[in-house]
């Protein structure tokens, strides 16, 4: 077990830090590169060269005998190609080289990445270009690989982003331009640049290998595409935060340890509300790195899993009737000089750049709830969004009391007030008096205000984080721009102050729920209020293409309106693939697994009812049992024939968007009728005689 004195010494000992960085280069080198770092001034390739050496040379003292460019295609997956340091020298030897241009710049063939038709195969060149603003790292796998892993963005020969990293460094600026210029209209002109800073919490399920290996939907869907519930599901809430088991234990003690060398700060680790589901956060950060260790952190799950006999499962709902996983993105604004400007103080009320930034929140996600919803549509969501569990499709801020008291004073001119600090007396003289939050927790709210950042709870549990983040950065500098325009033009700043506020409370007060977001009476309730609820991923991802999403990407400079619209026909092409693959997946498993295990149960009994026959014994119980499988058997034969012509058809539609349509409507469709009859079959087929494992298996058995 690793010591306390161990984990400072560990942490980050495999990234090439600013410590690290202090120490290995010289002092002019350092200095040229945190400007680049800081205020992104351009990288001279003589300082690149220099940097790589001392990368170089670090690295190898670790064992690295590779490098990579790493990157984050539009897969929301990760991507790396490794190049060994070896260039050989004139006497048949080699020497380990690294050239700061090497460092700088890659080249990869792009032509087997999605670009949504932004990039023709005869133009098949990529580049991917050093992001100095994330730190490289030693990657070391189990086989005793290490390599030296430097982050990079990608994007195609005529400059087009054809990856995640890029619009959201885009977004950075982006939102750091307009909050800066808030702040010095409110007179504040000591912070030099705004940070967005997100933690990300990342739920995930736990299952043994032996299981996930005889099921094929688990290996090429990551979810159960059959399974009827086990007797005991999560009703017991006996899983969450519960003790945690031994086997689990240790399992989380590894990542904890290859997230730490990483310097990826994981922080809380906890039994989630389902039954073998666990959740991690690590300490928050600037949001491009945020973005980085999240897509490390799913990798490092899964492999460090594998380790331990355990399969980790990241899709949003790998199991139906309980619950799935999501990731709570925490953002929120901060200076440079560590001010973090969604934190209220003592008396929010009169704290203006505190308000006046909430009022910015309240009216970006009012105007852009479609944008975020999009961004956080994929197939595995739309089984959780409204599934009881997570929050609704329906975008709402759940405030607080005090905080929507106080806007609701505002709002109608009025002057208000805080509350102060409370306690709570928990009423045993040997227990303290516990100093109360200004807000209360609100766990259905999709957009929850918790004390000093917004906790964004839609984010889907599988997917990269940058793409909801890329939304709340720029929408969040449009609101600031506006904001900033009318207090740089007033000459009386306070008068102005309050009538931002004002104008915010009413015209887009409606996005304020603080009561329970999953009730049916809220979704009869934002209907009124007019309130998008957008069920599905085919209709949330029209968003991306509308005129307004178009002209917001544009003027912020994130995406043109061809890169949004080449994301768009990749989001919806992936839509499509995944649940085509789904299909094929249930078709193979009830053509060559479920239909032949019910047969060979049908024949079995038909075998001991005709040798009943002429006994003393009736064979009731026996023919009604076969008559029931019979009908399952027959239902189920019937309704993969209508899965199976869905699927053709929709796979001969040429149209990206009707295409997806098609497979939402009839492909996926037919898929959970034939799943009715399937997990009715396990019920009454003998378990040795069904072919795969069951939840009870899955989810209890370790
Ligand atoms: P919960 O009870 O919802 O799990 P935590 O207090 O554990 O909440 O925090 C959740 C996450 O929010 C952590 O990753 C934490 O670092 C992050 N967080 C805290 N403050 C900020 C902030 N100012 N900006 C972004 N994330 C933050
Ligand atoms: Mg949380």
């Amino acid at each position: 077990m690793a010591t306390t004195q161990d984990v400072a010494q560990l942490f980050g000992s495999n990234v090439f830090n600013d410590r690290t960085m202090k120490e290995r280069l010289p002092k002019d080198t350092y200095k040229g590169l945190r400007k680049t770092i800081e205020r992104g001034e351009p990288l001279t390739l003589e300082v690149a060269n220099v940097v790589a050496n001392a990368m170089k040379d670090w690295a190898i003292e670790k064992g690295a005998t590779h490098y990579t460019h790493w990157f984050q295609p539009l897969t929301g997956k990760t991507a790396e190609k490794h190049d060994a340091f070896i260039s050989p020298t004139a006497d048949g030897g080699v020497i380990m080289e690294f050239s700061g241009k090497q460092l700088i710049q890659g080249e990869p063939d792009a032509s087997s990445f999605p670009s949504g038709g932004l990039r023709a195969t005869f133009e098949a060149r990529g580049y991917t270009g050093w992001d100095c603003t994330s730190p490289a790292f030693l990657k070391e796998d189990a086989a005793g690989n290490v390599t030296l892993t430097i982050p990079t963005a990608f994007c195609s020969y005529t400059g087009q982003a054809l990856d995640k990293k890029t619009p959201l460094l885009r977004s950075m600026e982006a939102v750091s331009k307009q909050a800066l210029r808030v702040l010095r209209a409110l007179g504040n002109k000591t912070p030099k640049k705004v940070i967005a800073t997100v933690g990300p919490e990342q739920e995930y399920f736990l299952i043994d290998k032996e299981y996930y290996l005889r099921r094929l939907d688990l290996i090429s869907c990551g979810r159960t595409l059959f399974g009827a519930p086990s007797p005991k599901g999560q009703e017991l809430e006996d899983q969450y935060f519960g003790s945690i088991k031994d086997r689990i234990s240790a399992f989380m003690r590894d990542l904890d340890i290859e997230l730490w060398k990483m310097g990826i700060s994981a922080k809380t680790k906890h039994n989630e509300v389902a039954p073998a589901q666990y959740e991690m956060a690590p300490i928050f950060s600037t949001v491009n790195i945020a973005a980085d260790h999240n897509q490390l952190v799913m990798e490092a799950m899964q492999k460090v899993a594998l380790r331990h006999g355990l399969v980790c499962l990241l899709h949003e709902k790998p199991f139906a009737r309980i619950n799935g996983s999501g990731k709570h993105n925490n953002w929120s604004l901060a200076t440079d000089d560590g001010m973090n400007l969604l934190e209220p103080g003592k008396t929010p009320h009169d704290n203006e750049q505190f308000l006046l930034f909430l009022s910015a929140l309240m009216i970006s996600v009012d105007k852009h709830a479609d944008l975020l919803r999009a961004s956080t549509a994929n197939p595995g969501n739309d089984h959780r969004l409204g599934a009881n569990e997570a929050p609704p499709a329906i975008i709402s801020i759940f405030m607080g009391e005090e905080l929507t008291d106080i806007l609701t004073h505002l709002g109608k001119g009025e002057k208000a007030t805080s509350r102060g600090q409370s306690y709570l007396r928990i009423g045993a003289d040997t227990l303290p008096d516990l100093p109360k939050d200004n807000t209360d927790r609100n766990r259905t709210s999709p957009f929850a205000f918790t004390g000093n950042k917004f906790e964004f709870r839609m984010v889907p549990s599988s997917a990269s984080i940058a793409g909801p983040n890329v939304v709340l950065n720029i929408i969040a500098a449009e609101a600031l721009d506006e904001i900033a325009t009318r207090l740089e033009k007033t000459s009386n700043k306070s008068k102005e102050i309050s009538a931002i506020i004002k104008e915010a409370v009413n015209k887009h007060g409606r996005i304020i729920f603080n009561g329970n977001n999953y009730t049916e009476d809220w979704v009869k309730e934002a209907k009124k209020r007019g309130l998008p609820n957008i069920q599905s991923t085919v209709e949330a991802l029209k968003a991306l293409v509308t005129e307004k999403a178009g002209k917001l990407f544009e003027k912020y400079k994130v995406l043109t309106k061809e890169e949004l619209h080449s994301r768009y026909e990749v989001y919806l092409e992936q839509y499509a693939k995944q649940i085509n693959i789904e299909a094929l997946t249930a078709i193979e498993m009830v053509k060559r697994q479920y239909i032949p295990a019910a047969i060979c149960y049908t024949s079995r009994l038909a075998k001991t009812i005709q040798q009943l026959k002429g006994a003393a014994a009736p064979a009731v119980v026996q023919k009604e049992i076969l008559s029931k499988v019979s009908d399952l058997l027959a239902s189920a034969n019937k309704k993969l024939a209508a899965l199976e012509s869905a699927l053709k058809k929709a796979q001969s539609v040429g149209e990206t968007y009707a295409k997806a349509v098609c497979y939402r409507d009839t492909v996926f469709k037919q898929l959970g009728e034939l799943r009715e009859d399937i997990d009715a079959l396990e019920t009454l087929v003998p378990t040795e005689m069904w072919p795969v494992p069951s939840y009870a298996d899955m989810l209890f058995k370790f």
